[in-house]
């Protein structure tokens, strides 16, 4: 079963805005579950899971520039609130039966362990779901070049963006009637159109390297399976 996956190691960015659902900010609980069980599902299926949570439900380090905080200082608090995100991840996996690993950037004492990579790739070879926290480590940076970077590492076969629309548009759909939906765009296009979706740090180093990011509407209960079989309805395909 396994062995058909199209894709089969999966780095899923999971932002804090995917974990807010209804809520202004923080973490929506039903919301969290369902994910959860979502991912759990593909496990059972035989998908390797590593996952990068984002912090942006709590902290996003601009929110602190524009009151004359120092920009590092702001993205530190950004990578802490990514750590909040994901010990609520591995507490929900906890509570439904599966112990996932956690691993931070950087050591959170008596909490989170540091990555390392040799380990986390045993994880996933172990079937543990892997949660991924703290980003890159370093400011100056967002949690979708972490995923880039941790998804080619641990030699994960695809990107996976959950996000609030069902894929890239080439304006704002919220903002723009007339916005374009594309299935699937080039690598070179994502980034000479200056696609918001990813940042740009992230679109060439997955590039570069070769792997493709599928960006999808995670709101929708079975979106994630259906991303991951190669169905560009309910989101887009970039390569
Ligand atoms: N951040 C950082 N370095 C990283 C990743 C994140 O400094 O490698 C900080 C940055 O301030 C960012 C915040 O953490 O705004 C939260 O991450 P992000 O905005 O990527 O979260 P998301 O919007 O995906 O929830």
């Amino acid at each position: 079963m396994a062995d058909d996956l199209k894709y089969k190691r999966i780095l899923l960015k999971l932002s804090g805005e995917a974990l807010q659902g209804k809520e202004t900010h923080g973490i929506h609980p039903p919301t969290l579950e369902r994910i959860a069980d979502d991912l759990l599902s593909l496990r059972e299926k035989g998908y390797e899971l590593a996952i990068v949570t984002g912090g942006g439900n709590f902290y996003r380090g601009k929110s602190g520039l524009a009151a004359g905080m120092d920009k590092a200082a702001c993205d530190y608090m950004g990578m802490m609130a990514t750590v909040i995100n994901a010990i609520a991840l591995q507490e929900t996996f906890i509570r439904k039966g599966h112990e996932p690993d956690l691993f931070s950037a950087f050591e959170v004492g008596g909490i989170v362990t540091q990555y390392e990579r040799r380990t986390a790739q045993y994880s996933l070879h172990e079937g543990k779901i892997v949660i991924l926290a703290g980003g890159t480590g370093r400011p100056f940076f967002t949690t979708d070049t972490a995923s880039a970077i941790r998804g080619l590492e641990l030699g994960c076969d695809v990107l996976l963006k959950a996000s609030h629309v069902d894929g890239i548009y080439d304006k704002d759909p919220y903002q723009h009637n007339d916005a374009k939906r594309f299935d699937e765009v080039s690598f070179a296009d994502a980034i000479e159109l200056n696609l918001k979706v990813m940042d740009q740090t992230a679109f060439s180093l997955c590039w570069e390297n070769s792997i493709p990011i599928i960006v999808f509407d995670i709101r929708v209960v079975g979106n994630l399976q259906i991303a991951l079989a190669g169905d560009t309805s309910i989101g887009s395909l970039v390569k």
